[in-house]
């Protein structure tokens, strides 16, 4: 999508391009070991920091004819004779209008006032993370996990400029906004856990600027309340083991730009936008359920079971591509995934 946006080139000199994902036990028997090569040989994964994925996305919208208003919390959108309005915590209406796109996050305050019976359960473990420079040279181009049973799990994703996303599992009370963190716990168990990362741990504590990360699983019935559509997190939150979320979202607004060109009302385009949405990301979102208890979890039973047999389904020849397409973003359910474009690309339709 970034491609289509012109924004490629930009985002690979400010991101990172990453080549595969690689898990490992703290004895250092291989748990998940990946490549998007295995799909083409030109196919990457993109490492890239929020700010900067904002900054080119929003450096594109100033190029187009949209409006952009900041500063605004909405604290409620409401339907008035088929049309939605919108409003804002001064008690500000905006609209009426035929569409409301909501993309306000997992955490969707409006979803929850909207929907309030669809499931949106809060998983049990999170995490902290933090961005650093690889003062020590553990930049492989590939997205490093280290793992102890299910209780503890660190990461290290290449994002570009001599930088490297680091994150830590925790349970998710130990997240919340006032729980002091045991930064120093953390870098006693990651020392034993990853020996060459402990320099880049200690400078992540030095610094001190972990945000702090809570996930949701979010089911919703439907896309939509009449005009009121949801996309992104806000319709479909999952937990990040499989790092799509990012992905996920961008192909929501892509794909909901194209049916409202395409379609002659909202209704209609609604209908389009969910039948070309729905089945990937219910796959995403069973996969994403299924799979982070292996990884997150206290249930150390489930963390054997992946030691023992998760890197075999790496190499078995019917489940590597499975799981390389997954990792691609390229499924559209339990047994469909899209072809790769002849660049190796994602195809967008
Ligand atoms: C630790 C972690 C690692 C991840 N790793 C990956 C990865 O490797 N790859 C990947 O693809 N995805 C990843 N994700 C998921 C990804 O971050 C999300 O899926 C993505 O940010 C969702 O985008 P969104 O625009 O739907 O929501 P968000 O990015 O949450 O944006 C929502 C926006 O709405 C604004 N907002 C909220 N409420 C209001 C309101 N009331 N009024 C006005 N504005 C409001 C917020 O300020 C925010 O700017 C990860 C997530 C986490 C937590």
């Amino acid at each position: 999508m970034l491609s289509a946006l012109g924004l490629e080139g930009e985002a690979l000199a400010r991101g990172g391009s990453v080549v595969g994902l690689e898990a490992k036990t703290r004895g250092g028997r291989a748990v998940l070991d990946l490549a998007y090569a295995d799909l083409h040989p030109r196919a990457h994964g993109l490492g890239i920091r929020r700010g900067v994925l904002f900054d080119l996305l929003h450096g594109r919208l100033k190029r187009s004819p949209a409006r952009l208003m900041t500063g605004s919390e909405i604290i409620d959108v409401v339907r008035e004779h088929g049309r939605a309005v919108v409003i804002d915590s001064e008690l500000e209406r905006h609209g009426p209008f035929d569409l409301a796109v909501i993309a306000d996050g997992a955490h969707s305050a409006i979803r929850r006032r909207l929907m309030p019976d669809a499931p949106q359960r809060i998983y049990p473990w999170g995490c902290i993370w933090t961005t650093v420079k690889d003062s020590v040279g553990l930049d492989t181009g590939v997205l490093g996990q280290r793992v102890d049973g299910t209780r503890v799990m660190m990461g290290l994703l290449p994002v570009g400029n001599g930088e490297l996303t680091f994150f830590w599992s925790l349970p998710t009370v130990d997240l919340a906004p006032e729980a002091p963190l045991d930064l120093a716990g953390m870098h006693r168990t990651a020392v034993a856990l990853w020996p060459e990362a402990s320099r880049l741990v200690a400078d992540a504590i030095v610094v001190n600027d972990f945000a702090r990360a809570t996930y949701r699983d979010v089911a919703l019935p439907q896309w939509n309340d009449g005009p009121i559509l949801f996309i992104g997190d806000a319709a479909h939150g999952t937990s990040p083991q499989l790092g799509q979320g990012a992905n996920l979202g961008l192909i929501d607004a892509w794909t909901l730009a194209r049916v409202l060109e395409a379609s002659r009302t909202v209704a209609d385009a609604i209908g389009r936008f969910a039948e070309r949405r729905s089945a990937t990301v219910r796959f995403y979102r069973q996969a994403s359920h299924l799979l982070t208890p292996f990884f997150q979890s206290n249930l150390a039973p489930l963390g054997w079971l992946r030691d023992a047999f998760m890197i075999f389904a790496c190499r078995l020849p019917v489940l590597r591509p499975m799981a390389a397409t997954t990792l691609a973003g390229t499924r559209s359910g339990w047994l469909s995934s899209v072809p790769l474009d002849g660049e190796g690309r994602y195809r967008l339709t």
